[in-house]
């Protein structure tokens, strides 16, 4: 397949509705400044081979695509023990609602909502993990230097009213064992991380492969990043609860495990064959970019890759 005509086309399609629907995220300052009409797509196959298109290159806020990583490394760690504190299952409800934990005593339903991911960054913090770590490991992953937008991060722990009720709220039930200050900024720390669609792209793929490390197709023995089974994991997770109460659509429009971020972004996973990033900052109602499912929608359509 000629990935690098499919990106190229598909941004050519789309760039030219890039803001025309959806809104940038405004609950988070800094992200408020970002451009409506920004458009990038970029993919990295098993055997290394990458492509990208339009606005590629252009750093962005991760945010939760960010929970991917912090699982990841949360698994890597203590395994199986995670589930006693965080959930599996989808919560058809919006990625800061506050409502299920009540009536499910302060457990969340699963790692990718803020509530969940907020209890991995509690578990990383406990296992003396800080945010230079996820950096390093995003960076490791790349093989380029990523780092934290300052600007976000400090607009984040300004407004971050909702996640603190979430971690206060969630803390009255025992779920939560440090420093709720300490935890949250870890938490807003790993939301502020920038990169491009290209190093998103590689970063993650390690979910297309097995767990093995995304540099090692270029040559160079590299250690697998995590086993198999963990990868066939997150993934699941990913299809079932990466995009909030859109999961289901996604499902049915796109078919593959993907996680999005209000900055914008979104990777999604082709097992066994790539792992793609789209990013356009406009996002749907639920907080999904909306022009990124778009590309998403028109990638699995123009090449027919999908789990199902
Ligand atoms: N930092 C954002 C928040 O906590 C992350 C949310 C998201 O990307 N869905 O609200």
């Amino acid at each position: 397949m000629n990935f690098a005509a499919i990106v190229h086309d598909i941004a050519e399609a789309l760039r030219p509705q890039a803001g025309q629907q959806g809104h940038v995220a405004t609950y988070i300052p800094a992200l408020a400044r970002v451009p409506a009409d920004r458009f990038g797509i970029a993919l990295h196959t098993v055997d290394g081979i990458e492509a990208g298109a339009g606005d590629c290159d252009m750093a962005f806020s991760i945010q939760s695509v960010s929970k991917v990583f912090s699982l990841t490394m949360s698994l890597q760690a203590i395994g199986d023990a995670l589930w006693q504190r965080v959930g599996r299952e989808p919560s058809g409800n919006p990625f800061n609602s506050l409502v299920q934990l009540e009536s499910e005593h302060g457990k969340p339903r699963n790692p990718f909502i803020n509530a969940g991911a907020i209890v991995v960054a509690d578990v990383l913090l406990g296992l003396g993990r800080t945010s230079a770590d996820l950096v390093a490991m995003l960076s490791d992953l790349c093989g380029e230097a990523v780092d934290i937008d300052e600007e976000v991060a400090a607009s984040e722990a300004e407004t971050g009213f909702r996640n603190r009720a979430l971690a206060n709220f969630m803390k009255s039930f025992g779920g939560i064992e440090n420093d709720i200050a300490a935890v949250l900024d870890l938490y807003f720390r790993q939301c502020s991380i920038r990169m491009n669609c290209r190093q998103l792209a590689r970063a993650a793929g390690y979910l297309c492969s097995d767990g093995a490390h995304p540099l090692s197709s270029r040559g160079g023995a590299r250690p697998a990043l995590v086993n198999e089974r963990l990868t066939r994991r997150v993934n699941a997770l990913m299809l079932t609860c990466g995009t909030y109460d859109m999961a289901g659509e996604f499902a049915y429009r796109i078919g593959l495990p993907c996680k999005s971020g209000v900055g914008g972004g979104i990777i999604a996973v082709v097992p066994d064959r790539l792992t793609l990033a789209v990013w356009s900052p406009a996002l749907d109602e639920s907080g999904n970019s909306w022009l990124g499912m778009k590309a998403l929608e028109m990638f699995v359509a123009r090449t027919g890759l999908s789990v199902f």
